[in-house]
């Protein structure tokens, strides 16, 4: 039988880099230039015949740097990617990675239930900006997925578990209708890192917002796109790369600051997953209308199973329906204030849990219709769950705070 692929097991085997003076950390590489040995050897690297894998060149802090080459290797094998490189946050990653792929007029197919800001963007910015237009689908429908792809679609574009309704796209699905269209599926598994592989079922492009799970301190803004390594070259490029030319840069301590956080990823995906089951199940027999894949009555629970990693769970997040907006806040209120369960905060993927009420907060950009369409109701609230404290106490807390909304 084929070996499944465990993403930690591959990040720690693609680890070949020490520090100076054998230091177990990588050295951080803060210059913005760097020395070439002659200089006839300068045309080469302004021509991409010489670079980090070709000699071992590195040209300008805004190219490729050392740090952060090293760190978008790391997510790379991570995600089973032939490479990936950092960037200087989520935003960045998708937008570059689309306006690498696509130029004035293209098209861009997308799930309609998105992050705010990356629906925001297809929606208002790519359109007035770049002239790239978004048609919006519902994800789960593969005939009206396979209906938008008109010609001039260059790009179908997802998150893996949506964001907040946790719905499961079919990757491999997905990419059989993009390539058969001859479009790129480019993926936000910012969500669940390490529990899907989206490259693995026929992802063209990965992105991740590493704000959020990969860093788990909600210290720094940042992103990666993982992607073929001519992908990550032309977004280099210097006349045409978007990361080089847009010049959204990870700075190189922000990189190794990441670097550190990523070989215990795979063990705090594992725990946020396994307190969110436990909440999510104790939740669902009080009754309540708790949204999480790990329950059967999940509608992609099935789908999730066959298709995540095994023993990495099914995620850190769960949604519940207070059924008004005004319990929903309670609810938020004595969450943090009363009994101390968590924080009223966007973000997710921290190690204490955040709240929030997406229909006000990051899902706002949507407005009303969007909303209605993505079935995000105004009195749910999206928790983020965290790895402090003893799961008991924290459900003691959560437990105590439902009984007082009644
Ligand atoms: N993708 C998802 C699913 C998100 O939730 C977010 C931010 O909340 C982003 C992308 C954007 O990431 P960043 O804030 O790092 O730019």
């Amino acid at each position: 039988m084929a070996k499944k692929f465990d993403p930690h097991q591959a990040m720690a085997d693609a680890r070949h880099e020490f520090g100076e003076h054998g230091g177990v950390n990588m050295s951080i590489a803060a210059s913005t230039t760097y020395t070439v040995m002659s200089p006839e050897l300068m045309p080469e690297i302004f021509a991409g015949q010489l670079g980090p894998t070709e000699g071992g060149c590195y040209l300008y802090g805004r190219h490729f740097n050392p740090t952060v080459y090293v760190l978008g290797r790391m997510v790379a094998a991570m995600e089973g990617a032939e490479a990936g490189y950092g960037c200087a946050s989520g935003m960045s990653a998708i937008s570059s990675a689309i306006m690498q792929r696509c130029t004035a007029g293209s098209k861009v197919v997308s799930s309609n239930t998105l992050y705010g800001g990356t629906w925001a963007l297809f929606a208002e910015y790519l359109p007035s900006k770049c002239g790239i237009d978004t048609t919006f689908v519902d994800i789960q429908d593969l005939a009206a997925v396979e209906k938008a792809m008109n010609e001039g679609v260059e790009v179908l574009y997802t998150e893996t578990l949506s964001n907040p309704t946790l719905r499961v796209a079919d990757i491999a699905a997905l990419s059989e209708i993009a390539h058969r269209n001859n479009a790129c599926l480019v993926v936000d598994n910012t969500f669940t890192p390490m529990i899907f592989s989206p490259i693995l079922q026929g992802a063209d492009v990965v992105i991740h917002s590493a704000t959020k799970f990969l860093s788990g301190a909600s210290d720094v803004i940042a992103g990666v796109i993982c992607s073929s390594t001519s992908f990550i070259e032309e977004l280099m490029d210097l006349h045409h790369g978007s990361l080089m030319l847009l010049g959204p840069t990870m700075d190189p301590i922000v990189a190794f600051r990441l670097s550190l956080r990523l070989p215990h990823l795979g063990v705090r995906m594992k725990e946020h997953s396994s307190r969110a089951m436990i909440f999510a199940e104790r939740l669902h027999k009080l009754g309540l209308d708790v949204v999480y894949p790990g329950l059967e009555s999940h509608p992609d629970h099935s789908l999730f199973a066959a298709c995540s990693n095994d023993e990495y769970g099914f995620g850190g997040l769960f949604t519940l329906d207070m059924e008004t907006p005004e319990r929903a806040s309670k609810l938020m209120d004595l969450l943090q204030n009363e009994v101390r369960f968590g924080f009223i905060a966007v973000s997710l993927g921290y190690f204490d849990t955040l709240l929030t009420c997406p229909g006000a907060s990051t899902s706002s950009e949507m407005g009303e219709d969007a909303l209605h369409l993505a079935g995000i109701s105004p009195s749910l609230v999206r928790f983020s769950i965290g790895l402090t404290g003893s799961v008991e106490e924290r459900w003691d807390q959560l437990a105590q705070a439902i009984k007082m909304c009644d």
